[in-house]
């Protein structure tokens, strides 16, 4: 297949602003590139793809971020702002629709869901998030009724939230083991990852480790300042421990010194990129049983979930989880979550869309 994958219109590849998409994109890139697929990346300008998809062609446009859904009130109208990044990368991807065989989106916005019934080359959608916005879940469920094969989802928890006539397509997602170094000596340290911002739940991950009395070092992205000092102010000094956005080599190599991570959405998470890399690296996750996590997390297995919400639950959980053996975490992750399993399924329905 010819392959054009339209990125996110939140910033450039490689700077974050994406969240788990930027790293679903280099994974969806890479693995079909294995499988011999010709892929063309179109993505906001400055752009980078890291050297496994260096097989792939990349085409940046320049242009305004869109405002992220999941910032906004439920009842917010569609947006666009003048010169739209949303609105070039599809200009451009109609323009150049003729060249390939299937358009991939992985832009969680109205537009591209929208323009599915009026393409010439079929459009296919990796939905990236739960329900957010009422807009979303209009054009989500009119596309499940007349296009449904045209979406796919991360986790059944998320595909749960939408209007849905028919089963979901599946993806799960998939990671490049050979990136992740298992760590089986870890430091008294427990880990949290993910765009630092309320629907992340940091403050109960941050009130855990001071019941613990272990500090939390903190990985990723500081979408929102106030919320972060907040979360901070919360618990006695040096609980959080601000270790900055790191890319992905450096990222796998911290997280495996963390005894344990501990993962607390306040939203219906899509799938949880973080929860298993830290897994790959050895590392038993304490999650909230709500969302992706709730699906990935094996009790007992390779982590121990919480009842949602509940601090003491949580607190619990994140015990059971830094007694588990740090090898049943990185043996799940090869069954479940290589790269290889999830292109072969992603490979699967592209291939049933572009005929
Ligand atoms: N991440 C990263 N560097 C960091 C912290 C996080 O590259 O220092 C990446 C991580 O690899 C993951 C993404 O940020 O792919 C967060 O994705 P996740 O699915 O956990 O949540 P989302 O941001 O999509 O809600």
């Amino acid at each position: 297949m010819r392959v054009l994958l339209v990125s996110t219109p939140m910033g450039r590849l490689g700077s974050g602003r994406g969240g788990g998409v930027e790293l679903t994109l280099t994974n969806a890139v890479a693995g079909l590139l294995a499988r011999g697929h010709a892929v063309t990346v179109l993505a906001g300008e400055g752009s980078r793809l890291s050297a496994d998809c260096a097989g792939a062609q990349l085409w940046c446009e320049a242009g305004a971020d869109q405002l992220s859904w999941q910032h906004q009130d439920r009842q917010a109208p569609v947006t666009m702002p003048p010169d739209a990044l949303l609105g070039r990368l599809w200009r451009r991807a109609l323009a150049e629709q003729h060249r390939f065989d299937v358009l991939l989106n992985l832009a969680y916005d109205w537009l591209p869901l929208w323009l599915t019934p009026h393409t010439t080359t079929p459009l296919a959608h990796l939905v990236s998030m739960g329900s957010v916005g009422a807009a979303m879940d209009g054009v989500i469920a009119e596309i499940a009724a007349s296009h449904p094969c045209h979406l796919a989802f991360h986790t059944a928890a998320q595909a749960s939230d939408f209007d849905l006539l028919e089963p979901p397509i599946l993806l799960g997602n998939g990671f490049d083991l050979r990136a992740y170094q298992f760590n089986g000596v870890p430091q008294p340290l427990l880990g949290w990852a993910g765009r630092i911002a309320p629907e992340k739940g940091l403050e109960d991950a941050a009130a855990v480790a001071a019941r613990l009395g272990m500090p939390l070092a903190v990985w990723g992205l500081r979408e929102d300042e106030a919320y972060a000092a907040r979360v901070e102010a919360q618990v006695p000094a040096g609980t959080v421990q601000w270790r900055g956005f790191l890319p992905t080599a450096e990222l796998q190599q911290a997280l495996g010194q963390c005894a344990a991570l501990l993962n607390t959405p306040k939203w219906n998470e899509a799938f949880g990129n973080v929860v298993v890399e830290a897994m790959a690296c050895g590392v038993p996750v304490a999650a909230y049983a709500r969302g992706g996590p709730g699906e990935l997390v094996q009790e007992g297995v390779n982590g121990a979930l919480a009842s949602p919400d509940n601090l003491d639950a949580l607190e619990a959980a994140a015990r059971r989880a830094l007694a588990l053996p740090r090898d049943g975490c990185r043996v799940w992750v090869e069954g479940h979550a290589s790269r290889e399993v999830f292109s072969e399924r992603l490979e699967h329905w592209l291939l049933s869309l572009a005929g």
